[in-house]
C-alpha cells in the first residue's frame, strides 16, 4: 500500500517535472545548445568513420591559394575580368558538363570591364546548365535602395505545415549584373543560417524578400541535376511543404524544421570533394597547357572560392572550417541523395524520455543491489546514446539524447529516494515484528528479557529503583472452555489495553507468555508500583468483555510485585521474586496484589 502510495507520487511529481520543462523556453533553449554540441559530435564520429562518401559526380573548382597567387601574377588584380570566366565556361561546355555552378556574385564592378561583363551575360544566356550565385542581407535602405528583382526569379511556396520563414526574410539585396538578372532565372540564393553558436547546421530552402519566395542555390543546382538525369520533371516554380513540414520534390520528402531550414548531413572526411585549382583551368584556356587533367564529362561543377585570403570559411559541426563551396556541394548532395537530417520531434523526446526514466525506475525498484542497479541504468543509457547515433548513421534520424537522458537521470535520482523511504520504513516494519507480540501488540519474551538486562545495568550505574508486575489472568482455562478459544483471544487484548490504559508512557508493557503480562517500571519504588498493580487488578476485574450478542462475561487477575534492588540484583533475581508473589496471590484467593 505504502509502496504504491509513493510510486504514485514519484510518478505524478515525475509528469509535472516533465511538463514545466517542455515549457521553459530558457530551458528549452539550454538544452538545445547542448544537444547541438551531442550532433555536432554523433557527425564527426560518423565523418570519421568514413560513414557517407560525397557524390563522385560534384567536382569543386576551387579559387584556392595556388589560384590566387596566379591570378595576382597574371591578371594583377582580384577579381578576375568576367571575359575569363566566359573562357573557363566554353572549354567546361566542350566536356559537356551536366551543371555549372558559380558559388561567386558577379555584381557590378569598377575594375571588370564592360564589354567582359556583357560577355559573361552573353554566356549565361546563351548555356542552359549555367548557374551563379546571389545574397539577400538586411543592409539600410539609405546605404542601397533594396532592388527590384525579376518577376521570373520568384518562386511560389504553398505551406500547410508551421514551418515559419520569418527568419528568411530580408528587407535588402545586393544585386548582380542586370544583364544576367534579364537573360536567366538560374540564379539562386547562398544564405546561410548559423546557430547562436556560430556553427553551421542548416541551410534554408528558400529565402523571402518584397513578399516573394527565392530558391536557394543549391535547391536550384539540385533541381536541375535531377531533371537532368531521369524521368523525374520536378516542378522548379511552385513548391509545397505538407502539414509534416515535408517539401514535396517529386519522390522527395525533404524535412523542414521550424525555422525553414534544413540539416545538414556531412560526408566523408573533410575535403573529399574532387577538386581542380582553377589555375590548371586557366592555364588551358590560356594556352600555357593542354588540358586541365581532369575530365568534366557528366559532372556538376562548382566554382568557390577556398583560399583563406579570400575569406568565405564557414564552421561546421565536424569541429572543421570549410570553404563556403563545400556547404554548398554538401547541401547539393544532400539533395542528390535524400538524406537530409530528419529531428525527431518533441513528442518523441518526450516519449523516450518518459520510456527511459520509467525504465530507470524499474531498474532501481526492482534490483535490491544499488550497485546493479546502477550499472543497469548506465547501461540502458549508453544503449540509448549508441542507438542514437545508428539512427543518424543509417536513417538520417536526429533522436534527442539530452532531454531524454535528464528525465531518466531525474527519475534515476527520485527513484533512489524513493526506495530509500520504502527501506527504511521496511527496517522499522520488521523491527516491530521482531519485538511486539501480534495478538495483544504488546512487547514479546525477547524484548522483556532485553529490557530487564538493560533496565539493571542503568539501575546499578545511576543507582535507581525500577520494578516489575508480573500477572496472570484467573481461571483462564475455564474461560476458554466456557466461552470459546476466540473470546479468550478478544479477552487477551482487552486486557493489554487496560493495562497499557493504566501505566506511565515510559512503562513497559510485555506479554510474558500465555495469558501472563508483565510491566517494567522504571524509576519506580515499590509502593507505588504496588499501587499501579492494585489500580490495574481493580480495572480488569470491573471491566465487562462483550462475548456474543447478548453474553458478557468477566475476568480478574493474580499480581505480584517485586523492585530491584530489594528482591535481587539480576533480571532473573527480580523476575522469580515477582513469580513467586504471583504464585503467593493465586493461592491466597486470586484478584489481587502481593508485593
Ligand atoms: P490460574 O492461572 O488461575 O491458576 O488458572 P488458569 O486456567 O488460567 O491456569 P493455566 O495456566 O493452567 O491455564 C492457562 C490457560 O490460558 C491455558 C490456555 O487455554 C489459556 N491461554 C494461554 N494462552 C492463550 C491465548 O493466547 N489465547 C487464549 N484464548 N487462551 C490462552
Ligand atoms: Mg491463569
Ligand atoms: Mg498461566
Amino acid at each position: 500500500m505504502l509502496k504504491k502510495i509513493l510510486y504514485s507520487i514519484w510518478l505524478v511529481l515525475f509528469c509535472i517535472a516533465v511538463f514545466f520543462s517542455l515549457k521553459s523556453t530558457n530551458f528549452n533553449a539550454f538544452i538545445d545548445m547542448v544537444e547541438n554540441r551531442t550532433f555536432d559530435l554523433r557527425q564527426n564520429i560518423m565523418i570519421n568513420a568514413n560513414t557517407k562518401q560525397p557524390d563522385k559526380d560534384i567536382v569543386i573548382v576551387s579559387i584556392d591559394e595556388a589560384t590566387y597567387e596566379y591570378i595576382l601574377d597574371h591578371y594583377g588584380e582580384w577579381p578576375l575580368p568576367r571575359d575569363v570566366y566566359v573562357k573557363l565556361i566554353d572549354y567546361l561546355e566542350t566536356q559537356n558538363p551536366k551543371i555549372i555552378a558559380f558559388d561567386l556574385m558577379f555584381v557590378k564592378s569598377m575594375k571588370s570591364p564592360v564589354n567582359a561583363d556583357e560577355a559573361l551575360v552573353a554566356a549565361m544566356a546563351k548555356y542552359k546548365n549555367v548557374f551563379t550565385a546571389m545574397n539577400l542581407d538586411n543592409q539600410p535602405e539609405d546605404l542601397r535602395t533594396p532592388p527590384q528583382l525579376p518577376e521570373s526569379l520568384a518562386v511560389n511556396v504553398t505551406n500547410y505545415s508551421d514551418v515559419n520563414f520569418d527568419d528568411l526574410t530580408f528587407s535588402n539585396c545586393r544585386s548582380i549584373l542586370e544583364g544576367i538578372l534579364r537573360v536567366t532565372d538560374n540564379i539562386g540564393m547562398i544564405n546561410v543560417s548559423r546557430a547562436d553558436d556560430g556553427i553551421l547546421r542548416k541551410m534554408p530552402l528558400f529565402v523571402k524578400y518584397q513578399d516573394k519566395y527565392y530558391s536557394q542555390l543549391g535547391l536550384k543546382v539540385a533541381l536541375a541535376a535531377i531533371n537532368h538525369q531521369g524521368d523525374e520533371k520536378i516542378n522548379t516554380k511552385n513548391f509545397v511543404i505538407d502539414k509534416d513540414a515535408n517539401l514535396i520534390l517529386g519522390e522527395r520528402k525533404i524535412f523542414t524544421d521550424k525555422d525553414g531550414g534544413v540539416i545538414l548531413n556531412w560526408y566523408g572526411p573533410n575535403g573529399a570533394y574532387t577538386q581542380v585549382p582553377m589555375y590548371k583551368l586557366i592555364k588551358v584556356i590560356n594556352g600555357e597547357a593542354k588540358d586541365a587533367g581532369f575530365n568534366f564529362e557528366n559532372k556538376i561543377v562548382y566554382f568557390g572560392t577556398t583560399a583563406s585570403a579570400l575569406f568565405d570559411i564557414k564552421t561546421t559541426p565536424t569541429g572543421k572550417t570549410v570553404p563556403g563551396v563545400e556547404v554548398q556541394a554538401t547541401y547539393l548532395n544532400n539533395f542528390l541523395d535524400n538524406n537530409f537530417i530528419v529531428k525527431a520531434d518533441k513528442a518523441v523526446t518526450a516519449f523516450t524520455g518518459i520510456i527511459l526514466a520509467l525504465l530507470t525506475g524499474f531498474c532501481i525498484m526492482r534490483i535490491s543491489s544499488a550497485f546493479t542497479a546502477t550499472f543497469a541504468s548506465v547501461s540502458l543509457y549508453l544503449i540509448y546514446i549508441l542507438i542514437s547515433y545508428y539512427m543518424m548513421k543509417y536513417f538520417n534520424i536526429w533522436l534527442e539524447v539530452i532531454y531524454p537522458l535528464m528525465l531518466a537521470l531525474l527519475a534515476f535520482i527520485s527513484a533512489f529516494i524513493v526506495k530509500y523511504l520504502i527501506k527504511s520504513r521496511d527496517f522499522e516494519q520488521q523491527y516491530k515484528l521482531a519485538t511486539t507480540d501480534g495478538l495483544t501488540e504488546l512487547y514479546n519474551h525477547r524484548y522483556f528479557q532485553e529490557q530487564m538486562l538493560m533496565m539493571v545495568e542503568n539501575a546499578k550505574r545511576y543507582d535507581r529503583e525500577f520494578s516489575l508486575i508480573i500477572l496472570d489472568i484467573d481461571f483462564f482455562k475455564k474461560f476458554n472452555d466456557t466461552f470459546g478459544h476466540q473470546a479468550g483471544d478478544a479477552v487477551l487484548r482487552q486486557v493489554a489495553h487496560t493495562l497499557k490504559k493504566n501505566v506511565r508512557a515510559t512503562d513497559i508493557v510485555c506479554r510474558y507468555g500465555g495469558e501472563e503480562m508483565s510491566i517494567i517500571l522504571p524509576n519506580t519504588p515499590k509502593e507505588e508500583a504496588a499501587g499501579t498493580a492494585q489500580k490495574i487488578c481493580d480495572r480488569v476485574a470491573s471491566n465487562k468483555y462483550k462475548l456474543g450478542s447478548d453474553k458478557e462475561g468477566q475476568v480478574t487477575i493474580s499480581l505480584g510485585v517485586s523492585t530491584y534492588p530489594h528482591d535481587g540484583s539480576t533480571p532473573s533475581e527480580i523476575i522469580e521474586a515477582a513469580d513467586k508473589r504471583l504464585y503467593t496471590a493465586k493461592n491466597s484467593g486470586r484478584n489481587r496484589v502481593v508485593e
